[in-house]
């Protein structure tokens, strides 16, 4: 039994198969750090946390595509696949230039649809119709990374932008049969656990359909790392990660489909905390704590507490 609504029974559900996530780097930058935003990226940000080794920008995205999805179909059997634009910002380009490189992934038989990792700012009206066209025929999904709905916070880690600008891409998104995800980012040192905590109910109170969370990491070569040895801050220990996140998804809406629950940077970058688990151990371990507290995903779920901008 599941005790929360994940991203793979979904798509089972959706389209009566399971479909593989294959990794493409486009080759993007960011706008908070080629200077258009800022120079410094978000604090905790080191792009090699999240860059498999086997997706390589040198590579075009149709050669991407197919050197992932003959990996997956060789490994599990895998049919069918979402292109996963995953690192830096995937829409940080002339509307022209993305509709090139994201049909290059689709005219790939087997690739059902995209999803797009990217920042709130980096969306405009000329790049929604680009997705809502492609959207009638494909499953496109845009993550938005949020982080926190904490202006303080959002300030803390230097996200260049504001809780506002997440509310106002989620506005021009919704209803355009684009699905909206967002990415939260849980334990920075800036917010009491029952505020982090209820981000659950205030993004249950939105448009967004998908939802990533995971712990904070402190990996190697950022700012927040330097922090970090200056004036150590607390970090989730393992079993009470457990615990918030059972927290968290009891307060979230059923609706919303969970597509991560805990973050991996590879040990030879992690700084903290190093929980020593396997991903499959941590979903197991979570699996059983829904279990032993005999709760899940909706059983607390409130109407929406607005926060403020
Ligand atoms: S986390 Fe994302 S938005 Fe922030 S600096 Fe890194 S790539 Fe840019």
């Amino acid at each position: 039994m599941r005790y929360y609504n994940s991203f793979g029974s979904y798509i089972k559900r959706r389209f009566g198969t399971s479909v593989h996530k294959v990794n493409i780097d486009a080759g993007f930058t960011c706008p908070n750090r080629d200077g258009s935003v800022g120079l410094a990226g978000c604090i905790y940000c080191n792009n090699d946390s999240f860059r498999p080794s086997s997706c390589k920008p040198s590579l075009s995205v149709r050669e991407q595509v197919r050197n992932g999805s003959s990996y997956l179909r060789k490994r599990y059997g895998a049919e069918k696949f979402i292109a996963y634009f995953q690192p830096y910002t995937n829409t940080y380009a002339p509307a022209e230039e993305l509709e090139r490189l994201y049909r290059e992934a689709l005219d790939e038989p087997s690739v059902i649809g995209l999803a797009i990792g990217t920042r709130p700012d980096c969306i405009d009206e000329e790049k929604i119709a680009l997705l809502e066209s492609l959207a009638s025929r494909y499953f496109i999904l845009v993550e938005y990374g949020i982080q926190s709905v904490y202006d303080s916070t959002l300030q803390f880690i230097n996200r260049g932008h504001d809780y506002r600008r997440f509310l106002d891409a989620l506005d021009m998104t919704k209803g355009r049969g684009i699905e909206i995800g967002a990415h939260l980012i849980v334990g920075f040192p800036t917010e009491t656990r029952e505020e982090t905590l209820s981000m659950s109910d205030v993004i249950s109170g939105l448009p967004v359909r998908f939802l990533k969370i995971h712990q904070l990491q402190v990996v190697k070569d950022t700012p927040l790392a330097d922090m970090f040895a200056e004036s150590p801050f607390h970090v989730f220990a393992y079993d009470e990660y457990l615990d918030f996140v059972v927290d968290f998804i009891e307060r979230l809406s059923p609706d919303i489909v969970l597509q991560r629950l805990f973050a991996t940077a590879p040990d030879a970058i992690l700084v903290a905390p190093n929980w020593g688990r396997t991903r499959h151990e941590m979903l197991r371990d979570i699996e059983l704590r829904f279990l032993q507290r005999d709760t899940w995903q909706g059983r607390k779920h409130a109407p929406l507490v607005q926060v403020s901008d």
